[in-house]
């Protein structure tokens, strides 16, 4: 069995009192949940502080983002190495990634084995747009970003692929339970299959990304092969992800 992840992905928002804020809310109210990690990745300045409000609880942290590069002249890049200080999980080739700042397949690749290398669980974005969707392109779009991403990645040990629609990311539309049974339990799996095998493949969590909410978080959480969720502005609000991330340790414990 993989684990139930329930991420948040807080991109770039709160100033750093609301991060604090938001961080101690949610470890107050989901520490003791059993059967899902909750993981929050702020944006890189609040990582440390966010770190000390959840210290105690068991909420773990990620990053949006990292520099495959341990050190060196790359003004304004985070590198994995500092990262892995400081966090347990990273997101990796974000759609918002490769759309604003131009991330291509072979570059989420590098970060991906980097993340790896260092023993940072990296959470592996993939997805369609809308054009792709309506010309029936769905299905291969997404194969071919996991094989072009996970090219020369043997076998990992932590690594979780998160199915993340462009078109529901941030719109209020999100995917039907169809359309992600279809990907996420058809094509994903199915490919995940072909380069890892089916017991290793079984490891690997998958998440549905995509105006996930409190109302809508049961019908994917339902679905067996969906592991957790990706939650980018309903993770803003603590009541909302608190609800998500207990609805989803209800639904994941009960099967
Ligand atoms: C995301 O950006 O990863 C995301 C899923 O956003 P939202 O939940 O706001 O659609």
């Amino acid at each position: 069995m993989n684990k139930a992840l329930v991420v948040g992905n807080w991109k770039m928002n709160c100033s750093l009192e609301e991060a604090k804020t938001l961080a101690r809310e949610i470890s107050e109210v989901l520490s003791e949940l059993k059967g899902v990690e909750i993981v929050l990745c702020p944006p890189y300045p609040y990582l440390v502080p966010v770190k000390i409000e959840i210290e105690n609880s068991s909420i773990r942290l990620g990053a949006q983002n990292l520099y495959w590069e341990g050190k060196g002249a790359f003004t304004g890049e985070v590198s994995v190495t500092m990262i892995s200080e400081i966090c347990e999980y990273v997101i990796i080739g974000h759609s918002e990634r490769r759309q604003i700042f131009g991330e291509t397949d072979e570059i989420v690749n590098q970060k991906l084995s980097s993340a790896i290398k260092f023993g940072i669980f990296p959470i592996l974005c993939v997805g369609e747009n809308l054009t792709q969707r309506e010309n029936g392109e769905a299905s291969s779009v997404v194969s071919r970003q996991i094989e072009a991403c996970l090219d020369g990645i043997q076998s990992p040990n932590g690594l979780a692929v998160a199915y993340e629609p462009i078109w529901a990311i941030g719109t209020g539309v999100a995917a039907t339970p169809e359309i992600v049974s279809e990907v996420m339990g058809g094509t994903i799996t199915g490919t995940l299959n072909r380069i890892y095998g089916e017991e290793r493949t079984a490891q690997i969590p998958l998440l549905y990304g995509g105006s996930v909410t409190g109302q809508n978080i049961e019908s994917f959480a339902a679905l067996d092969c969906i592991s957790g969720a990706l939650v980018g502005g309903a993770s803003l609000r603590s009541n909302e992800f608190s609800e998500i991330a207990s609805i989803t340790s209800r639904v994941k414990t009960s099967g």
